[in-house]
């Protein structure tokens, strides 16, 4: 089936990937719908309508599914059970989150897929740490199982000295400790997949992370990366079929010197995705507006020779009069107000050559 023009997305999450989503659905003639508890997202100023309440309120999420013709989430730290009221209108459905949002479930799923990642523990004590550290040497890195991004609830054991302060910076939170990687790059495959196995990949962003927030990607990736692809291809795309994935899904990898490693799996659309929006002929918005509504797949083809994206973090927003005066700057500003520190507040695309 495919949703006519008219029809209601709904979108549960209403921050700046939601509103790059209601953009690309409006575009399509779509009308989007938020959910979110906050009192002003950024994804409801570009959208027709937005409920505002907690993720788990049934009633609100029961009248937003009769509001819907389909619904697709924007970030992973939802609760999974209250969202089974929205029932096949769920693009990509619960399994996908499920498994993404906690990191143990996603390592042992990415196994059982039959592809690597760092070895790993599950560690849910200070004397489980130690034994991690024992087995799996140093350094290593904690990481909570649920509710981590942009390198929060993460700390790092370099000494075993480290272990207790690692642990009580966790908040002695249920986690895993993760090997560390001795990596040449870090790169993304994001793709696209129809609810009849069709996938569509972009070409793999090369990305660059500070502080454990990403920095900038680019398009084509680099030497270290390139060789690896087409396996990293291959292992994402068994995951997307092993979780029955509708929509984007992207998966993080490690070059290491053993091949793709891969970090972790985002079930959505993905901030090392938005060079697409100028620097391809599909964007990943509007790819995933037309997967979850059943539309014929868009060309992933790069416009132009290559793109670059630099998030805008915190203050660097405020570059924005300068930026726009840039010849081929795409600026991109979410309108989240407080420019706090670490937050994503816009970024910018440089496409050059060809297009
Ligand atoms: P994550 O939140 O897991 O994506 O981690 C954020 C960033 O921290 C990654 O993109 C890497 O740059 C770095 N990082 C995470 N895990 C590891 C690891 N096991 N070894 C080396 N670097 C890591």
């Amino acid at each position: 089936m495919s949703l006519a023009p008219g029809s209601t997305v709904g979108i549960v999450g209403g921050g700046q990937l939601g509103r790059m989503l209601a953009i690309a659905a409006a575009q399509l003639g779509y009308k989007c719908h938020i959910l979110d508890p906050h009192e002003h997202p950024c994804a409801a100023d570009v959208a027709a309508s937005f409920t505002r309440a907690a993720y788990d309120d049934a009633a609100a999420l029961e009248a937003f599914a009769q509001a819907v013709d389909v619904a697709t989430y924007e970030f992973e730290n939802l609760p999974v059970e209250p969202l089974g009221r929205l029932g096949e209108k769920l693009r990509p459905g619960r399994k996908s989150l499920a498994v993404a949002q906690d990191r143990a479930e996603e390592k042992s799923f990415i196994e059982a897929s039959g592809t690597r990642v760092a070895p790993w523990r599950a560690v849910a004590s200070l004397g489980e740490v130690g034994a991690a550290v024992a087995e799996l040497g140093l350094p290593l890195v904690l990481k909570t199982r649920r509710y981590g991004y942009d390198g929060k609830g993460q700390a790092w054991i370099r000494e075993a000295a480290e272990a207790e302060a690692a642990w009580n910076a966790i908040a002695h939170e249920p986690a895993i400790a993760e090997a560390g990687v001795d990596f040449a790059a870090e790169y993304s495959v994001i793709l696209a997949r129809w609810a009849d196995g069709t996938t569509r990949f972009w070409d793999s962003p090369e990305n660059v992370h500070e502080g454990g927030i990403l920095r900038r990607s680019s398009v084509p990736c680099g030497p270290a990366v390139a060789p690896q692809v087409p396996e990293a291809r291959a292992a994402a795309g068994r995951i997307a079929d092993a979780l029955g994935h509708v929509g984007v899904l992207t998966v993080e990898f490690f070059a290491s010197a053993q091949g793709p490693l891969v970090n972790e799996i985002a079930p959505r659309v993905h901030n090392s995705g938005h060079w697409t929006i100028e620097g391809a002929e599909t964007s990943q918005f509007e790819q995933h507006i037309r997967a979850i509504c059943g539309l014929a797949p868009g060309s992933t083809r790069l416009a132009g020779a290559s793109a670059v994206m630099e998030n805008l973090i915190g203050e660097e927003v405020n570059r924005w009069p300068e930026l726009l005066a840039r010849a081929g700057a795409h600026v991109h500003i979410y309108g989240k107000g407080e420019a706090r520190s670490g937050r994503k507040m816009g970024h910018l695309t440089t496409v050059n050559g060809g297009g």
